[in-house]
């Protein structure tokens, strides 16, 4: 496994931060306000800006990650046994925001998926489920608001943003969506489980929820069905299970032909693999 190379090394830093705040979305998501002196350092690009969370196992206080290898972290974490270095999971920042009292908070909005119930959940999940105000977590994200952890990027002349996403990326799709320039066009198509898990969201995108729970068609039989408004660039955005992900981009780019390069499509996670496997084995759709 190779160390962390240096144009991210600088890009990227440690942010130490605690839970200040959690407040359930829905049957299948829970949002996790964060706090704390660094956060105000964050430098977020915003849409579907993307960190790495280092949380601690259940029994431990803090996450374990040897921050003072500096840009040797890495190497230092990987060498430390599986049981005691922190889980490290990515996340998404859903939004940055100062307070009246000048202090700096984050939300991250973290899928169950199970946790708590169905079972198959993994450990950021659990930990999710289970957190109260005062956990600790460590923050590995954006010291610059331009960093390639930001993918959704639309070529210059873009005048249709297509966008679909089931809840692990709902956090980045929402923010997209709500960033959408009055000029831009919109569609989007968002994957969830419940009824309730549906959020209102300040776009003027047209937004179909999938609710699979109800019956509803998955992502690709429901953009397959559809006829996107017509455009003379369009641009789409896409993340979520790898499979499904790449199913869709076959779509997209094979059947449809659509431009390569005006698709960008990011697995999120991949089903029956932790997201430790995935990285081990580069199994993303991306
Ligand atoms: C750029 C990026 C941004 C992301 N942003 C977010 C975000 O904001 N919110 C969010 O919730 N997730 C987000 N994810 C996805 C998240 O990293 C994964 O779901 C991760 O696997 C969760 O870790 P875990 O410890 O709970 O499960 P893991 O230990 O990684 O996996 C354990 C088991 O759970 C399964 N699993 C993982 N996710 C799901 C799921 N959603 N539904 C059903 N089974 C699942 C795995 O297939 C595996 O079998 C993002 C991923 C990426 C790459």
């Amino acid at each position: 496994m190779s160390p962390v190379p240096a144009a991210v090394a600088t890009a990227f830093r440690f942010f130490r931060a605690s839970v200040i705040g959690v407040a359930p979305l829905g049957p299948s998501l829970v949002r996790v306000t964060f706090g704390g002196p660094e956060l105000a350092e964050v430098a977020s690009g915003g849409l579907d800006q993307s960190v790495s969370l280092f949380l601690p196992h259940p029994g431990q206080s803090e996450p374990v990650v040897p921050v003072e290898a500096g840009h040797d972290w890495w190497r230092a974490w990987r060498a430390l046994p599986e049981a005691e270095r922190a889980v490290m999971r990515t996340y998404t920042l859903r939004a940055q925001r100062v307070r009246p009292d000048g202090t700096t908070e984050v939300d991250v909005d973290f899928a169950l998926h199970g946790a708590g119930g169905s079972g198959g959940a993994g450990p950021a999940a659990r930990w999710a489920a289970g957190a109260v105000p005062g956990d600790r977590a460590l923050l590995y994200g954006p010291a610059v608001a331009d960093n390639r952890a930001v993918k959704f990027r639309p070529p210059h002349g873009t005048d249709l943003v297509v966008v679909w996403a089931d809840e692990t990326a709902l956090p980045a799709a929402g923010a997209i969506l709500e960033s959408l320039p009055s000029g831009m066009r919109g569609v989007a198509w968002l994957e969830v489980r419940h009824e309730d898990d549906r959020q209102p969201l300040a776009t003027h995108a047209e937004v179909t929820w999938l609710v699979t729970g109800r019956g509803a068609p998955s992502g690709p039989a429901a953009i397959r069905a559809a006829e996107f408004p017509a455009a003379r660039a369009p641009y789409v955005w896409i993340a979520g299970e790898a499979g499904t992900v790449k199913e869709l981009r076959r779509h997209l780019v094979g059947e449809r032909g659509l431009d390569r390069r005006a698709v960008t499509f990011t697995g999120y996670w991949r089903r029956g693999m932790s997201e430790d496997r995935m990285r081990a084995e580069g199994a993303g759709a991306e």
